[in-house]
């Protein structure tokens, strides 16, 4: 076991926002363990704590090595908070709770990001490229935003009828 279901668009847990962290303790070093084999399991980058329906500020981020800017992963960010963010990228994301759906979006270029580690201490990082996407993507999770918010009205109208599907499986779960 410990692993979870990724919810998928048209839950509401998607849209909640998540609330602190207060401590660091062996709940969330076992909450962080399950989400890691959940996001390797479902082929993520990234997983928040929204995904699997719950609302700690914590995600998570594992890029390939070239793409990791010297960072460690994988990356487990509680309370993570973007300090500062500069330039821009316009490329292809995608999104567990948004299967067979991908869509550019505009992200900043670089960001700096602070957040607390595993060990309960505050740590700063820089990122650019994918890592700075993912750590953008993960945060607007934490903060009820989704994939959907970020399309155009073109995006929205080509991809309509998935996102119609999905809100339409997620309300016949909720029976
Ligand atoms: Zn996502």
């Amino acid at each position: 076991m410990g692993t979870y279901n990724v919810v998928k668009f048209g839950n509401s847990a998607l849209r909640e926002k998540s609330k602190v962290v207060d401590v660091v303790d062996d709940d969330i070093r076992k909450l962080t363990e399950d989400m890691l084999i959940t996001m390797h399991e479902a082929d993520g980058v990234g997983l928040a704590t929204e995904q699997i329906g719950r609302n700690e500020a914590l995600c998570i981020i594992d890029v390939p090595k070239e793409y990791a800017c010297d960072v460690e992963m994988p990356l487990v960010l509680i309370n993570p908070e973007i300090l500062e963010a500069d330039g821009e990228l316009y490329e292809q994301e995608g999104c567990l709770s948004f299967p067979n759906i991908y869509i550019k979006v505009h992200r900043s270029k670089y960001v700096t990001a602070s957040y607390t580690d595993l060990a309960g201490n505050r740590q700063t990082i820089k990122a650019t490229g994918l890592l700075s996407r993912a750590i953008q993507h993960e945060l607007d999770h934490l903060n009820g935003i989704l994939l959907v918010d970020h399309m155009s009205p073109v995006q929205k109208v080509a991809n309509a009828g998935k996102l119609k599907r999905m809100k339409r499986a997620a309300k016949q779960l909720r029976m």
